[in-house]
């Protein structure tokens, strides 16, 4: 890292709170060097008094750019200049590029997701989805897969804050593509089933499966699983959720976790920034190499 850093070297951030567990810097840094690309990729503890400056000093010290993350994702949104389409869709901002001191807001987990299915050789556009979730994974996933010409897209919801937010990404979606979208009741276990029943893909957006839920899941039958169904778990601690088991044992052949959707949507912002493609494949092994012992 010392070799590469110089008076030409730009800054790029990451900010957020927490953060210090973050991958984030381990990937981009370990990028730039595979690359010879003279960028440096900082974390920094950035919360609500705090944000309206450090977005200012991206333009002060013409920083390249800089991830946001929770929970800053919304609340950055009327300190930037322009926000791409599917940013504005979302209604958040994960990635910010400086462009001569004009800051674009993006968001790249939804890109993230359809690439990471892209990589497997999974093609889910003009075909139905069933997800679970509307959060911020949720809506990223739901506003990229229509914008990907998803053709249709059962979205469940809990009775809690964010079934607001899942009538809101029902409604933009019918209104601004041409995927047709619907709002269920994730409590109607019949309407789940049936709707699963009939999709090329489910993807649960929920955390359900994560830590303290681990042991948790959505569907515990796998006779609702098909084996030419495709699963998704956005989930990635731990690698193999609950989900995935059910899945995996009603024979179902693609069945994944978020890994993929993690590295693809840094990919996404890398990419953003630099121009240039990420070595996926050598980051997936210098983060996750204790996955192959
Ligand atoms: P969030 O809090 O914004 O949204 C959570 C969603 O799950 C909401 O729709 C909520 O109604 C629903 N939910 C919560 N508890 C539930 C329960 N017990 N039963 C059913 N539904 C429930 O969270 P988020 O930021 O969208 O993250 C969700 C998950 O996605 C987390 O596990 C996170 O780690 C993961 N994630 C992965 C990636 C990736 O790149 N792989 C990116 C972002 C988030």
């Amino acid at each position: 890292m010392t070799e590469r850093i110089d008076g030409h070297t730009l800054l790029i951030g990451l900010m957020a709170y927490p953060i210090r567990h973050s991958m984030s810097p381990t990937m981009h840094n370990n990028a730039f060097a595979k690359l010879g690309l003279n960028y440096a990729y900082l974390a920094f503890e950035v919360i609500n008094d705090t944000l309206p400056s450090a977005i200012e000093s991206i333009r002060t010290l013409d920083m390249r750019g800089s991830n946001i993350s929770m929970p800053n994702k919304q609340k950055v949104i009327p300190l930037l200049d322009k926000l791409d389409p599917a940013a504005e869709m979302v209604g958040a901002v994960n990635t910010i590029v400086n462009d001569d001191g004009v800051l674009t807001g993006y968001t790249t987990d939804g890109i993230g997701f359809m690439k990471s299915l892209d990589d497997e050789g999974i093609n889910i556009r003009g075909h139905k989805m069933t997800l679970a979730g509307a959060g911020g994974a949720g809506t990223a996933i739901a506003v990229q897969a229509a914008l990907d010409s998803v053709s249709e897209m059962s979205i469940f919801n809990i009775h809690d804050a964010s079934w607001k937010q899942a009538e809101k990404n029902v409604a933009l979606i019918n209104e601004k593509t041409d995927c047709k979208a619907t709002l269920h009741d994730l409590e109607d276990r019949d309407d789940f089933k049936k709707e699963i029943q009939s999709s090329f893909i489910y993807a649960d957006s929920t955390g359900v499966g994560m830590k303290p839920l681990e042991n948790e899941t959505l569907v515990d039958d796998p006779t609702w699983f098909r084996k030419d169904l495709v699963v998704f778990d956005t989930v990635y601690a731990p690698r193999e959720t609950k989900l995935m088991k059910v899945a995996k044992s009603a024979g179902v052949e693609h069945v994944f976790n978020g890994l993929g959707m993690m590295l693809e949507q840094g990919a996404a912002a890398f990419k953003l920034w630099t121009g240039e493609d990420m070595p996926v494949d050598y980051i997936r092994q210098i983060l996750f190499d204790d996955d192959k012992k």
